[in-house]
């Protein structure tokens, strides 16, 4: 049976909780168990897929296709494993199918109620990420802070589930902060107190608390919060700030965390093969040179909206040995701007990533074109590559009326439209084109160059899809179909022959990049921006 790890978070949110999950994740990965993890969402959602970017930034999805919490997104690049639907759980999850159990009669007779009904199927969420996973240990972190109403279920559940299973099976860490006070000048752990009595006061006494601080806690302090909070000083572990997030686990390793947790579970303490990790963090610390790559998007303001991509670029980074300077540009002022020399003087790469309706369509449209007259390195991604085809059609084509239904329905020539399967569907929630699909590269390509394959699976989140109509203009005009989707016969990347490195993609390569494994795509881009600058 697996062993469970439940992460909580008190006095305010955005703590990190998700780098501190993912960090005790990757180490007692790095202990040699198999590791799973998983986030429940207090919010009605049934996922993030229909919220704005400027409510929850970015949305991460799965293989398998779920739209989830950015923190996913973490979870997977510090663990390196493939995560499914069962981890991210949100309330509106959660209601929907106890709901749709109840109109099927799955409860007749019964009162469907919070408890047992609505417990019951959340405890079976955190069981069914042990059984789809196989893993040794799954690790939930329960989004909020204790004390908000709509977590209050979630929590109640674990505490059932601690009941059931006891303590050598189960482990509560608790993230909180230690602010430090101006005038008084000191670290204050008042505000853990009261969130341990509060955690408390719903059943659960925390085994672990993870102390977010400016400044490491000392013996003192920790001894405090130990007495406090009945926990043993060493299960106390300080989150200090850092510049460099890699360099969490490597701090909760050097208190013992993860040598803790196993005891706690009565299970082996085989040694760590932590040093990878180690490299990498002297790496990142220690890059060569810097370039800037422009990414061009409506959603700028707020990075986290980008956040997969720009991890993606500084993984590509750490492998070319430079630090990547991210020049936001925002789509819709570059709609307005005379000479887009101005703004990318200083860029050696533009990347156009994925986005949704007509706002900024032509500023980015005006970007690639400045990427392809400019010879500048450039990568699309889904909205980026539609673009990309989008211009090509305009600029080289002719077509002057090129466009997408998506923001045009009724341009004269729609290069991007919808398959026919997708306008029957009246649902916006769940049905784009997701997770993963199969894509064919073409020998001799930039792309086959780059994978070095012949067949590729990669993650997708879009409704419309190149036109086949105008494949053979385009083609014929200099564009190369480098992968394709042979089983829907739908177009997955372009690139262009008149160019040192122009390629798009219909997916979403930056998913699948992980710190010490850069995504081909963005690897080369990167490597071709280098040459460039
Ligand atoms: N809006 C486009 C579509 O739905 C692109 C989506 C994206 O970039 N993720 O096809």
């Amino acid at each position: 049976m697996a062993k469970f790890v439940f992460i909580t978070g008190g006095v305010v949110s955005g703590l990190g909780k998700g780098i501190t999950s993912s960090s005790l994740a990757l180490l007692l990965k790095a202990r040699g168990y198999k590791v799973f993890m998983q986030k429940f969402d207090p919010y009605i959602n049934v996922d993030p897929g229909t919220m704005s970017p400027y409510q929850h930034g970015e949305v991460y999805v799965t293989q398998d296709g779920a739209e989830t919490d950015l923190d996913l997104g973490h979870y997977e690049r510090f663990i390196d494993e493939e995560l499914n639907y069962t981890s991210n759980i949100t309330t509106g999850k959660i209601y929907s199918s106890v709901i749709e159990k109840e109109r099927r009669g799955d409860y007749l007779g019964a009162t469907v109620q919070i408890v047992p009904h609505i417990t019951d199927e959340i405890k079976s969420k955190v069981y069914a990420a042990a059984s789809t996973s196989g893993a040794d240990i799954v690790l939930t972190e329960i989004g909020g802070t204790i004390g908000d109403i709509e977590s209050q279920s979630f929590i109640e559940s674990l505490r059932q589930i601690r009941n059931e299973l006891g303590k050598e099976n189960t482990a509560f860490v608790h993230c909180t902060l230690v602010p430090y006070i101006y005038g008084s000048n000191e670290l204050k752990t008042k505000p853990t107190q009261h969130s341990v009595i509060e955690l408390r006061g719903m059943g659960i006494q925390p085994d672990f608390i993870v102390t977010r601080s400016p400044e490491e806690l000392n013996d003192h302090l920790k001894e405090k919060i130990a007495l406090y909070c009945s926990i043993p000083k060493e299960h106390v572990i300080d989150s200090v700030d850092v510049k460099n997030i890699f360099q969490v686990p490597l701090n909760y390793h050097k208190q013992g965390m993860d040598e803790l947790v196993l005891k706690q579970f009565g299970l082996e303490v085989k040694p760590s093969q932590i040093k990878y990790w180690e490299d990498l963090v002297d790496k990142v610390d220690n890059l060569k040179d810097e370039i800037e790559i422009s990414l061009v998007g409506k959603y700028v303001e707020l990075h986290d909206a980008y956040l997969s991509v720009a991890e993606s670029l500084k993984h590509a980074g750490y492998a070319n040995n430079v630090k990547i300077n991210i020049n936001w540009v925002n789509s819709e002022d570059l709609e307005k701007i005379d000479d887009l020399k101005d703004v990318f003087k200083n860029t050696s790469g533009i990347i156009v990533p994925g986005g949704f309706g007509s706002r900024g369509i032509e500023g980015k449209i005006r970007a690639i074109n400045y990427a392809r007259e400019n010879k500048v390195p450039f990568l699309g991604i889904c909205l980026g590559m539609q673009l990309a085809c989008i211009e090509f059609a305009r600029n080289v084509c002719g077509l002057k009326g090129a466009s997408s239904t998506e923001f045009d329905e009724l341009c004269a020539d729609p290069i991007i439209d919808l398959m026919a399967e997708q306008k029957e569907i009246i649902n916006m929630g769940g049905t784009l084109r997701l997770g993963n699909y199969d894509c064919k590269l073409v020998k001799g390509t930039l792309a086959y160059e780059d994978y070095k394959q012949d067949e590729i699976k990669e993650r997708h989140r879009h409704r419309y899809e190149f036109n086949n109509k105008y494949r053979d203009l385009l083609e014929e005009k200099g564009m190369t179909f480098s992968g394709i989707n042979e089983k829907a016969n739908l177009v997955e990347i372009i690139e262009l022959k008149d160019h040192p490195h122009f390629i798009a993609c219909q997916f979403h390569p930056e998913f699948k990049s992980r710190p010490t494994k850069p995504h081909p795509l963005f690897n080369s881009f990167i490597r071709e921006s280098i040459k460039f600058k």
